[in-house]
């Protein structure tokens, strides 16, 4: 079957429609009127009138005038019906025809293309979904970049630090000793760590991190991980304070995850604090829902103000250099606020710089 343009089906629809109601006044204007006018003749001369000599000439001048008049009708009125269909049919035809266009450039690639407003409340709305599509593929393409722009330059230095030192031992300039392979081993654990936390951040971002949420108690689990860290508190280190009340009401959360953003937590409070304490602190909050928030404050550098709105951007590190050789990806917050995320909490950050910082997260009551 050939294929018609809308536009086309559109005005022919309409010059279907003006010929069946044209045709149909012709042909009952011209079987019905003339008999209807030999009526009223006859109707006349029952009445007394004499037209017998007449009559014919009537009939005739009749017939003319009608004809005459049904030819102008049917030029004037199918001349602008026709001209209307036309306009119609454009009006309708030509913002169709330009978001065919437009959807074509954004599946080309061009994804900053959008469809302009329309007069058409029904094709508007069309339009105003469709760009708001082409936003969001906007928004996960320029993710998509920056992720591999990012990775890129995170896997650039541990690999050019191993390259450096095989290239020197190679050719003789490095002394082999267990102090380089020491070093080579720890930028390949680097490495490692890198990938794991890009693979748990890559799960987390897209949601596919199992969440095995199931109501259970915080005390426990606070208490178990301020343990383990306490353990690791190398001597004349922070010391680690557990503020709980023991009747705190039960979480509904997965306490593997909440333990890997403690975790983290801890972790980073314990690197960028030298000496004070982290303190480890629960409490409710009874709005309008039910939340129970655990926060983690340290004593330690602090986090510059123009910083703080960046600490959970994936690789964002304060001062890069350092933790890197710290051994900090950049990652690890923002695993952690999508963790919380996925489990119907928010993560906010507090710090003054030189002073310490505060991580909190909520987490929903059971
Ligand atoms: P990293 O593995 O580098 O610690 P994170 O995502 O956990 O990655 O943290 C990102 C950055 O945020 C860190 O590099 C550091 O600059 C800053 N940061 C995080 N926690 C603290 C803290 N408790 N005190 C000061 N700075 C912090």
């Amino acid at each position: 079957m050939p294929k018609v343009k809308l536009r086309m089906r559109l005005f022919f629809s309409h010059m279907a429609v003006m010929v069946v109601g044209l045709s149909t006044l012709l042909i009952i204007g011209k079987l019905y009127t003339p008999q209807l006018f030999v009526w009223e003749l006859v109707r006349l001369e029952g009445l007394g009138f004499n037209l017998s000599l007449v009559r014919p000439r009537l009939v005739e001048v009749f017939q003319v005038a009608w004809s005459r008049g049904a030819f102008w009708s049917v030029i004037v009125g199918g001349g602008t019906a026709g001209l209307m269909s036309y306009l119609a049919a454009r009006w309708i035809g030509k913002p169709l025809q330009q978001m065919e266009e437009i959807t074509r450039k954004v599946a080309k690639g061009e994804l900053a293309a959008r469809v302009p407003p329309y007069p058409i409340p029904e094709l508007n709305r069309l339009a105003v979904s469709f760009n708001r599509m082409a936003t969001t593929l906007e928004g996960v393409e320029q993710r998509r970049r920056d992720l591999v722009s990012d990775l890129t330059h995170e896997l650039r230095t541990p690999l050019t630090v191993l390259e450096g030192y095989l290239e020197g031992l190679a050719d003789g300039t490095i002394e082999p000793s267990p102090e380089i392979y020491l070093r080579l081993a720890s930028e390949t654990t680097r490495l490692r760590r890198l990938v794991n936390d890009l693979q748990e951040l890559s799960q987390a971002e897209a949601g596919y991190l199992p969440i095995h949420t199931q109501p259970f108690s915080l005390t426990h689990l606070l208490s178990k991980v301020t343990t383990k860290f306490a353990d690791q508190v190398p001597d004349g280190g922070p010391s680690l304070q557990l503020v709980c009340s023991p009747d705190l009401p039960l979480v509904l959360a997965d306490p593997e995850r909440v333990e890997q953003i403690l975790i983290n937590l801890l972790g980073n409070a314990l690197r960028y604090t030298s000496t004070g304490t982290i303190t480890l602190r629960t409490w409710v909050e009874m709005g309008s829902t039910r939340l129970a928030w655990i926060a983690v404050t340290d004593m330690g550098q602090g986090i510059a103000p123009d910083d703080l709105p960046h600490v959970f951007e994936r690789f964002w590190r304060a001062d890069r250099s350092r933790s890197r050789d710290s051994g900090g990806t950049g990652i690890g917050l923002a695993i952690s606020k999508r963790l919380v995320e996925l489990q119907g909490g928010t993560i906010a950050v507090e710090s003054q710089l030189g002073q310490g910082s505060t991580f909190r997260f909520s987490l929903p009551l059971a």
